[in-house]
């Protein structure tokens, strides 16, 4: 089940952004979703090829929130971390793949590289919520909070 984030900057109320993280209900046809727009190279060539390279390989399809350094743009993004299958672990269904079977079945060769479309640097993805974020309109902080559910 996903949840709704909420970043509010300690200087300005207004400033107030909202994500959606964590997985939904629709996940498996979202899973392949995903997948065939990997294979179409809509993430780039290097996904597209470690996907060609293991055919046995899984992608981390979780929503999350990137944020950039440089210029402060927030953006809700796909994971889209490659993993490939643990060697003593036998893989039954590979039609899609939960983020908790990848902990535990899995193993992460490789992050995406997520690019800022406003400034093009790498963006980084807030993994948790004591992490400081500067506010994209001002100079303050934002505060992570969890809003609730979606599913
Ligand atoms: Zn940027
Ligand atoms: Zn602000």
């Amino acid at each position: 089940m996903g949840k709704i984030l909420y970043l509010t900057c300690n200087k300005n109320e207004e400033h107030e952004y909202r994500f959606f993280v964590g997985i939904g209900m629709m996940f498996p046809s979202v899973y392949k979703e995903i997948i065939n727009k990997i294979q179409q190279g809509k993430y780039g060539t290097e996904i597209k090829n470690f996907l060609q390279e293991n055919p046995k390989g899984a992608i981390n399809c979780s929503s999350e929130i990137a944020y950039c350094p440089k210029c402060g743009k927030l953006e809700e993004v796909v994971n889209l971390s490659m993993y490939v299958p643990k060697k003593n672990k036998q893989t039954v269904d590979t039609s899609y793949v939960m983020p908790s079977r990848l902990q535990t079945e899995y193993k992460k060769v490789k992050e995406y590289k997520h690019i800022c479309s406003k400034c093009l640097s790498e963006m980084k993805i807030i993994k948790s919520k004591k992490e400081k974020i500067k506010c994209p309109e001002c100079d303050g902080i934002l505060k992570i909070d969890d809003g609730g559910c979606w599913d």
